[in-house]
Order: C-alpha cells, then sequence, then structure tokens
C-alpha cells in the first residue's frame, strides 16, 4: 500500500519552537504533504492516529560502532588508548551469528530510542570479511533502521601506532604485541573493493561506506588508497580524527604537522569525509574541514566517559563547518541514546551524505518519524517543544517510530526484531565469547598499566607540550 496519512498530530516547527496540528501524506517511503488538519485519505492509504502526539525528524546517529552493542558497561576508567588496548578482546573471535547479533541489538536499541539513521563504523578482527559486512547490513536491513555500514579498516596495530610505546613495555608483553599483525592492505581493499562493487542492498535504506579508522593506524598509501576507493565507488569515507591529546601529539611527532593538515596533504578530505570526535583541532584544522566541506561526527557522551575532551563545537559551527551527533560504540558510551547525544540536527544527516533525503518533516523528504506521547511526564505541560526536546526528552516519550515510511515501533514495542529471541541470543553469545576471548582478555590488562602509564607520561612531557603549543593546540 504506497500511501500512509498520519492525523491528529502536531508537528514540531523548530524555527518558531511552536508544534501546529498538521497531517502528513507519505507516498512510497517518501513525504508528499505536510498540511493542515484534513488531508482526504487517498483510497486504500494506511491511517496512523496521531492525536497527543508530537512528531519530530527521526534522530540520526553519526557516529557508532555496531560491534560495541555486545560490551555495554565491558571497561571503566579507560582512556581512549585503554579501550583501543582492549579492541582485540571486545570483538574477537566472533562467528557470523555474533556480528549480525550486534548490530541487531544496536537497531532495536536506536529505533526503540527514536533513532531512525545510522552511520555505523563496524570492526571485524582481524579484518573485515564480505560475509560479515553483509550480515552487518542484512541486520540493519531487518531492523528496518537506515544505515551507512562502514568497514573499520587499517594496516597498523594500535602499538605500532603510537610511537615508543612498544619500547616501553616489559619484555614479555613487548613479544606478545609484536606478534599481532595486521591482515595485508592488499587483501583488506580487495574485500572492501568487492563489497562496494556488489552490493545487493537497496542504496536509499543501506549504503556502504570506508572507515579507515584512525590517521596513526594507516599508513599514507592505506590512506591514499582507501580515499581513492571511495571516490571510484561514490561513497562516504569516516575516521576518528583528533579524538585524544595522545593522538593529536603522536601526529605532530609522527607527520610533522597536525593529524589534519597531514590528511590535507594528502587530499583525503571532502564532503564525503566525516571526522569523528575532532577534539584535538586547531583554528587551522576547523578552517581546512570547513573550506573542503567535510563534516564532524561530535559524541558528547563518549568524550566525556573516555575523558577525551571538550570538542570545540562553537568555533567549528562559527567556521561554518557542518557538525553531526552521534553516540559512539555502546562499549565506549554506554547506551544508544540520542536523546542524550543530541539534538536534532540536520547536520547528522549531511554526515551520513543524506542531507537532503532525511531530517526533516518536508515534502520530499523520507518518512523516517518518531510520536513522541503528549501524555508523558517529559510533556506536562508543554511550554516550548525544542527546548524540552533538547532538555527534556529522555527517549521514554517515545510512542511510533516511522522509517520510509514503515511502522517500526508502535505503542513503545519493537515490531521488527523479536526482542525475546534477541535477548536469548544475546546472554547466550556473551557467555560464548566472554570465554573464547578470556586470554586475549587477560592480556589487554596485563597491558593497561602499562600503556596507561605510558600515554599519561606521554601527554604531560615537556617537549610534547612544547610541540603541541607550536602547533597552536587551543589546550
Ligand atoms: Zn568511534
Amino acid at each position: 500500500m504506497p500511501f500512509t496519512l498520519i492525523t491528529n498530530g502536531r508537528v514540531l516547527d523548530t524555527e518558531t519552537s511552536t508544534a501546529p496540528a498538521a497531517d502528513i501524506l507519505i507516498n512510497q517511503g517518501r513525504i508528499e504533504t505536510v498540511a493542515p488538519p484534513g488531508i482526504a485519505a487517498p483510497p486504500g492509504a494506511t491511517v496512523i492516529d496521531a492525536a497527543e502526539r508530537l512528531i519530530i525528524p527521526g534522530l540520526i546517529n553519526s557516529h557508532t560502532h555496531g560491534h560495541g552493542s555486545l560490551y555495554k558497561g565491558g571497561g571503566d576508567r579507560w582512556t581512549l588508548e585503554l579501550l583501543l588496548n582492549a579492541g582485540p578482546w571486545l570483538a574477537g573471535e566472533r562467528t557470523l551469528e555474533h556480528k549480525y547479533l550486534a548490530a541487531s541489538l544496536a537497531a532495536a536499541e536506536m529505533l526503540s530510542k527514536g533513532c531512525t539513521a545510522v552511520y555505523d563504523l563496524y570492526v571485524e578482527i582481524p579484518a573485515p570479511t564480505l560475509e560479515g559486512m553483509r550480515a552487518v547490513a542484512q541486520a540493519y536491513h531487518d531492523a528496518g533502521i537506515r544505515a551507512v555500514v562502514a568497514p573499520m579498516i587499517a594496516d597498523r596495530t594500535f602499538f605500532q601506532a603510537i610511537p615508543d610505546l612498544v619500547e616501553a613495555l616489559p619484555q614479555t608483553l613487548r613479544e606478545h604485541v609484536q606478534k599481532i599483525k595486521m591482515t595485508p592492505a592488499a587483501s583488506t581493499f580487495d574485500i572492501c573493493r568487492r563489497l562496494l562493487e556488489n552490493w545487493t542492498f537497496d542504496r536509499r535504506r543501506i549504503t556502504p561506506a570506508l572507515g579507515p579508522t584512525i590517521p596513526l593506524h594507516c599508513s599514507d598509501d592505506f590512506l591514499t588508497t582507501a580515499h581513492n576507493l571511495a571516490l571510484e565507488y561514490d561513497v562516504g569515507l569516516h575516521m576518528h580524527l583528533a579524538e585524544s591529546k595522545i593522538q593529536a601529539l603522536s601526529g605532530i611527532r609522527h607527520y610533522g604537522k597536525s593529524l589534519t593538515a597531514h590528511l590535507d596533504s594528502l587530499g583525503f578530505l571532502g564532503t564525503h569525509f566525516t571526522a569523528a570526535h575532532a577534539i584535538w583541532l586547531d583554528h587551522d584544522d576547523i578552517t581546512r574541514l570547513a573550506d573542503h566541506g567535510a563534516s564532524v561526527a561530535h559524541n558528547p557522551g563518549s568524550n566525556m566517559r573516555l575523558g577525551s575532551g571538550i570538542a570545540p563545537v562553537r568555533e567549528m559551527l562559527n567556521a561554518g563547518l557542518n557538525v553531526g551527533i552521534g553516540t559512539d560504540g555502546a562499549h565506549c558510551a554506554d547506551n544508544q541514546n540520542m536523546f542524550e547525544a543530541m539534538r536534532p540536527t540536520t547536520g547528522s544527516a549531511r554526515a551520513l551524505g543524506m542531507g537532503d533525503q532525511i531530517g526533516k518533516v518536508a515534502p520530499g523528504f523520507e518518512a523516517d518519524l518518531v510520536l513522541l506521547d503528549l501524555n508523558h511526564f517529559n510533556w506536562l505541560p508543554m511550554n516550548d517543544p525544542v527546548n524540552q526536546l533538547i532538555h527534556t526528552e529522555d527517549a521514554t516519550a517515545v510512542h511510533t517510530v516511522i522509517v520510509g515510511g514503515d511502522v517500526v515501533v508502535r505503542d513503545g514495542q519493537l515490531l521488527s526484531i523479536d526482542v525475546a529471541k534477541l535477548k536469548s541470543d544475546t546472554q547466550e553469545a556473551i557467555a560464548f565469547l566472554d570465554e573464547r576471548n578470556r586470554e586475549t582478555r587477560a592480556l589487554a590488562e596485563q597491558l593497561e598499566r602499562h600503556v596507561g602509564k605510558f600515554c599519561s607520561g606521554l601527554a604531560r612531557s615537556p617537549h610534547h607540550v612544547h610541540a603541541m603549543a607550536e602547533s597552536n593546540l587551543p589546550r
């Protein structure tokens, strides 16, 4: 049935912070008309009664890691570097079913909390596989969420990425980490190329992209190859950029310039580029990103949880840089609640490469809508809808969620996923993975003290602070 009519609702107007009564006519998954109440339902149309509901655009999560959902709360008092140190056990030993499951769980949480589109950097250990990435895309397709799915790729390990870190480890641990090897770049890119070339999903709903994970984790050749491949297939590039002070300092040390300046010198920046976090930027970096029409995915929850720093978002916006909001992975920010992370912004839509398709309740846009229950305490009374959406709403008033015209959550219940099975599968998966990753986890726990000590020393060393001042970093 191509038509859906939503009647009796109130549609948020962000410009005036009002919520006038309006009907919405959806045709083939797109919004056709938003008009004062009284639109006649076309013959055969599905009619959704939205009395006592506030209708907002579905929230858009511009940065997460679907694989992280299985280990929410898995670490505590971790810096970014300690999280990366734990990476091998957090995502290790997963079967195809686990990869699908983790993405399903992430999608279930996001949809239940009013998020209708996501940019996911999904990691497979040791390297992306065609089947794995297809399983992730399939999970998002089956859940009914809109998604951009990017395999996380690199050709250097965390230990190779930070100058002198390996040398600072005790001998036995050093030998262990030196045994960790990345898959050769040629085979990683062979998989990526085949993935992009044979993408079977409807790109309007599930789109591929590439996620070269962190500048220092990728050689220049690797970055250039990723960039060229993204251009060739017209897909997005998404990367963690200057997320921690350690990364910013190591970048200056390794490249003799900031990470952003280095990416710029490789021709890496452009409208298809999304930089996650982007905390340790100087004015020049912000200007470079803005001038190239790039986007930033701002993850305030993760930045706080990992103690990475406060991103200069005000300066970014002043410079005209597009900023979207994200949750980051559940293993580093503990939940996937966009109401905690964000205000509904069209910035996230652009960061997903979907700026003219999602993020607005307006004709021509995809019908990605969230109906909030105005009987809920969050809205009693409704004084200023925009203000309350940002500061009061916490996803508990989410009543109905619609993606591309399809109702995926009704009355707060997820319709697209068998939640009881999701729960039992998750319990089983964790029992299996905890056991299988026991040794890898024990090694990471042994390394933790040394990595932590090295990194906090690095962040304070006079030589580096001097280098940082010269490069005009704001902090
Ligand atoms: Zn991330």
